[in-house]
């Protein structure tokens, strides 16, 4: 038996962000008045803020995102809205990519249960749901929006994990693609690329069952129409990609990534690569792994004219590579889904060397 968790309800279509009003309406229903908004940072100064229904009991918080959420910065956003709303929050409604959205979800879950985010790092922790969350996304590809987790590093510990758990799933989602009509043409396309890495993993793996290969089919026939199209950018693809996103993430939330994503985590450690430009740069150098897939990876990334960093592993000292094998093999799970149990004879410490030398 599988138990799939989610989103209570979603509305789509472009403008709809003008129904968010309608959407806060319920959950103020039990007392509580206030909202608390999570916005890239991005839109600070820009006229999405005044297509927000921002009320006087409601806050607007706009999330830094040229680094990655951290349990640090997630705790801190925490008792921010502690301090400044004292306990009148009825929604988090989280407006951003991937890293807003996981923030929103994080701080969402923390306001409802005592303790840290990093408490609550790994499977199935949290005894109590959040609060009533909504997720706008502005950029798809990752599937936050959809997935039942919310991906944070944790300095001290050297980590990057998520918080899962079904409490983590948005309540709502508005999914308007007018809001991604001002992403740079590079990050759109390494975000995009986020939902075709997912997939290939997931239907690659030994986790693989019905339900997560239908997602995974779907969001990749959407992938394949955007990406090799002219225009990956037209109001018809920005429509579509937001629909693949939420499927990519719907098919990953029911099976596990494989090879690439503990070799971005890898990158992402040691030189704090961002996940979907981690994904690009690793999926280049995937060959002996998903050969035909790298090869419509490398189609698309011509057909879209994207450049990719080069040479990022150059002149590394040994703790370094020690380092990045240790922050790739520690990731069981997918690197089992993909590998099987003995995944370490095939991924020894040279073999990692050789594929992160060819990035
Ligand atoms: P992001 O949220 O990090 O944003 C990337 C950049 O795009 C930022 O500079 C931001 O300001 C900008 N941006 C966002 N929307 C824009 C818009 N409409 N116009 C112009 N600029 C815009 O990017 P991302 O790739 O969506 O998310 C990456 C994050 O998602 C990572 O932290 C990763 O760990 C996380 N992630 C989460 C899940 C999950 O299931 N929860 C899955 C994969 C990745
Ligand atoms: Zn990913």
């Amino acid at each position: 038996m599988r138990i799939t968790k989610t989103v209570g309800q979603y509305m789509f279509g472009a403008g709809t962000i003008g129904a968010l009003g309608d959407v806060l309406q319920e959950p103020k229903k039990n007392g509580a008045t206030g909202v608390v908004y999570f916005v890239d940072h991005f839109f600070n100064g820009s006229d999405l803020l005044d297509r927000l229904p921002v009320g006087a009991d409601d806050h607007v918080i706009f999330v830094d995102t040229t680094d990655e959420p951290t349990t640090d910065g997630v705790d801190a956003y925490v008792d921010q809205v502690k301090q400044q709303m004292d306990g009148n929050v009825a929604a988090v409604v989280g407006v951003g990519g991937g890293a807003t959205l996981d923030t929103s979800k994080a701080v969402s879950n923390l306001l409802n249960n005592p303790g840290k985010a990093a408490d609550y790092q790994g499977w199935d922790l949290l005894p109590n749901p959040g609060v009533f969350k909504v997720g706008i996304p502005t950029l798809s590809g990752t599937g936050a929006e959809g997935s039942r987790t919310s991906v944070m590093m944790n300095q001290e510990k050297n980590l990057k994990l998520g918080m899962n758990s079904d409490y983590t799933v948005f309540d709502r989602l508005v999914l308007d693609p007018d809001l991604t009509a001002s992403v740079p043409r590079d990050q759109y396309f390494y975000t995009g690329m986020d939902t075709y890495i997912h997939c290939i993993e997931s239907l690659a793996g030994s986790y693989k069952h019905a339900m997560a290969d239908a997602y995974s089919h779907q969001a990749l026939s959407l992938c394949r129409d955007v990406f090799l199209s002219d225009d990956m950018q037209s109001q018809e693809n920005r429509e579509k990609l937001m629909i693949a996103s939420y499927m990519g993430g719907s098919a990953i939330g029911n099976s596990f990534v494989g090879v690439v994503h503990p070799f971005s985590a890898g990158l992402s450690m040691v030189f704090h690569t961002h996940h979907c430009v981690g994904n690009c740069i690793v999926m280049n150098a995937m060959d002996d792994f998903y050969a035909t897939e790298v090869k419509e990876f490398r189609q698309m990334m011509e057909r879209q004219d994207i450049p990719l960093p080069e040479n990022v592993c150059g002149n590394l000292t040994n703790a370094q590579w020690q380092d990045l094998y240790d922050s790739t093999v520690v990731h069981e799970k997918p690197l089992i889904n993909a590998l099987g149990d003995d995944f370490k004879s095939i991924l020894t410490p040279d073999r990692v060397r050789e594929i992160f030398a060819r990035m």
